[in-house]
């Protein structure tokens, strides 16, 4: 859409899997919001599903103007056309001025579909948004470079101007249970859940089982764990502390661990209270993945490794001999 079409507001697409909202949701609405504030404009947050495990008003006190729901039994496996062919119908018909989703699975294959029909741009796992004050228009950063520079990019022709988020780049506030807005239940024509895909069943990756952005705590091992049978001293270390176990794209590219576990620029982002390098070197594109975590606890043998630059407790030596006395203590304490 060009410019000059008439634009509004900011539309949140809120994404559920398996009937679960992800925090994704909430993320991306209260950074609306905030964005909202700053240009004086209403936020929306789109919900499609079958079944949601939570009231979707629960999404206004994030900071959301109006929830608008799609509750349909068709939405309840993930369906790329049908779930475009909606948020297309809803931006031509509500016409905000950005649409914003998270850069997961879904939200990546959505958003394309939909911002190629607008004739719009996207900024895809975008790490930082913002308003400038003087155009008002959405700045969208994101790693460029392979990470090595951040790029500021501006829709300044287009709208609406399309960004996905990485997951867990804004931290999620407390609600406040004094905002008031609405809930918008939208009943659809029979043709808006028209597909070609035809659902064969259901298989679980590993990827669902280990989600290490959910934890607390994340143990992730590089290159400097040298062989596959070596990433046992991690689970047992994430083990005894409760975490999830992360790798660098190194130990990933060495078939140690599956790529589910990667953390960085091209794996998951994640921000526990404790995270664990242990025998990674703390490239940028490792960074882009942990450095927004609570505790960076840094264990590599090089005192020059820049892990350590961004490391709250740094422990130079060997991860050989560093882990297993870490993994003793933790078991005498706990008299496992
Ligand atoms: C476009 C692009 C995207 C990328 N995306 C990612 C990404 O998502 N995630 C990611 O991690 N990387 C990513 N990379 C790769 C990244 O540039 C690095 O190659 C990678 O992070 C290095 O992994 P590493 O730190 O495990 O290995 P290395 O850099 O080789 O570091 C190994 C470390 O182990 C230490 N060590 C060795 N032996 C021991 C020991 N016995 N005790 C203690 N310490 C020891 C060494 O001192 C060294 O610091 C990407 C690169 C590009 C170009």
């Amino acid at each position: 859409m060009r410019r000059d079409s008439p634009s509004g507001g900011i539309l949140v697409l809120g994404e559920i899997r398996s009937g679960r909202l992800h925090p994704a949701a909430l993320e991306l609405t209260a950074k609306a919001r905030l964005l909202a504030d700053d240009m004086g404009a209403e936020v929306s947050t789109l919900l499609l599903f079958s079944e949601i495990d939570v009231d979707p008003e629960t999404l206004i006190g994030y900071g959301a103007d109006s929830v608008i729901c799609v509750r349909d039994r068709r939405l309840g496996l993930f369906d790329q056309e049908v779930q475009s062919r909606i948020l297309y119908r809803i931006i031509r018909d509500t016409r905000p001025g950005i649409v914003l989703a998270p850069a997961t699975t879904s939200g990546r294959s959505i958003m394309p579909a939909v911002a190629a029909k607008l004739r719009t741009g996207l900024t895809a796992d975008c790490t930082g948004l913002d308003i400038d004050p003087e155009t008002k228009q959405l700045l969208q950063t994101r790693p460029a470079i392979g990470g090595n520079i951040m790029a500021t990019i501006r829709t300044p022709e287009h709208r609406p101007q399309m960004a996905t988020v990485r997951p867990r780049t804004f931290a999620i506030p407390a609600s406040d249970p004094n905002r008031a807005g609405s809930v918008k239940e939208l009943t659809l024509p029979d043709h808006c859940f028209e597909s070609r895909v035809v659902p064969l069943g259901l298989e679980r990756s590993d990827g669902d089982d280990v989600n290490i952005q959910d934890r607390d705590v994340v143990v992730s091992g590089g290159k400097g764990m040298k062989k596959q049978e070596n990433f046992v001293l991690l689970r047992d270390l994430a083990e005894l502390l409760d975490g999830g176990v992360g790798a660098s794209r190194a130990a990933v590219d060495n078939k140690w661990i599956p790529y589910s576990h990667q953390v960085g620029l091209s794996g998951k982002v994640v921000a526990p209270k404790v995270y664990f390098a242990v025998g990674i070197s703390g490239t940028v594109q490792h960074l882009a993945g942990m450095q927004t975590s609570g505790m960076i606890v840094a264990i590599n043998k090089d005192p020059e490794a820049p892990i350590f630059k961004v490391a709250d407790i740094g422990l130079c030596g060997d991860l050989f001999d560093i882990v297993p006395r870490l993994i003793e203590v933790l078991r005498g304490r706990k008299g496992v």
